[in-house]
């Protein structure tokens, strides 16, 4: 259970980590500009030199090896903590990153997309939070671009909270797999989390497919948040994207 806090307090998505916590958003005078000065705790947001989210541009070819994702139909809460709507997950779904184990804790939403991909942005992006357990952590990233409906997020998208602070059980558990696209290739970097208190020292796995999202899903998702979700692209300084 400790573990599991721990892993909550660094991806800043749990509502108790965040009443504690200085209030932040996405536009105005606690925005990403200032979020290094809404909280000593936050300083990384400013002073960080392996910030999330990047655009990827210029690629170091390497051995990158397939992921070996174990997921399981675990994903029984949603809620909407007033940055994005998540998915919580019981034990069971893992991943393995260099004959090291992670486990999925949730997976939550940026619109339009965070990270992009030789300049380019997607209309929407999924996040699907992994903590070894020493509470490191990896995060799988998946771009979705306009098209066909995403039959993985009916479940969550009908039960949708619109309230912030609201959570509700999800009537049917959801697999994550069903959400990761038919190609696993995948772009690999450091980076930070993309929310305060933006810790360094995660592990960014970024597919580089898409996947389909109905223009209806955006919308839905759009006006339950009511602005966008996604933090500027940071600088890349020193560090290589893998691929
Ligand atoms: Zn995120």
């Amino acid at each position: 259970m400790k573990r599991f806090i721990f892993a909550a307090a660094l991806c800043a998505s749990s509502t108790t980590v965040l009443a504690a916590a200085s209030s932040w958003s996405y536009g105005g005078s606690e925005g990403p500009e200032f979020w290094g000065e809404l909280s000593e705790k936050y300083e990384l947001c400013t002073t960080g030199k392996n910030q999330s989210p990047i655009n990827l541009d210029h690629f170091i070819e390497a051995d990158l090896k397939p992921l070996e994702i174990n997921y399981s139909a675990a994903g029984n809460e949603i809620l909407n903590n007033g940055h994005t709507i998540q998915v919580n997950f019981q034990p069971g779904s893992t991943m393995s990153l260099d004959g090291h184990s992670y486990e999925l804790k949730q997976f939550h939403f940026h619109a339009p997309s965070e990270n992009q991909i030789k300049g380019e942005s997607f209309p929407l992006e999924v996040h699907l939070v992994h903590a070894d357990k020493e509470g490191n952590l990896a995060v799988v990233g998946i771009m979705f671009k306009e098209g066909a409906e995403n039959k993985a997020l009916v479940q969550a998208w009908k039960q949708m909270p619109e309230k912030k602070n609201a959570k509700e059980a999800l009537s049917q558990v959801i697999n994550a797999e069903d959400m990761l696209p038919t190609n696993k290739a995948y772009y690999r970097f450091n980076g930070s989390l993309t929310t305060p208190p933006c810790s360094e020292g995660v592990t960014w796995l970024l597919m580089k497919d898409p996947v389909t999202v109905s223009k209806e899903q955006i919308e839905q998702f759009t006006k339950v948040m009511g602005t966008h979700t996604n933090r500027p692209v940071q600088p890349l300084n020193a560090r290589p994207v893998l691929q």
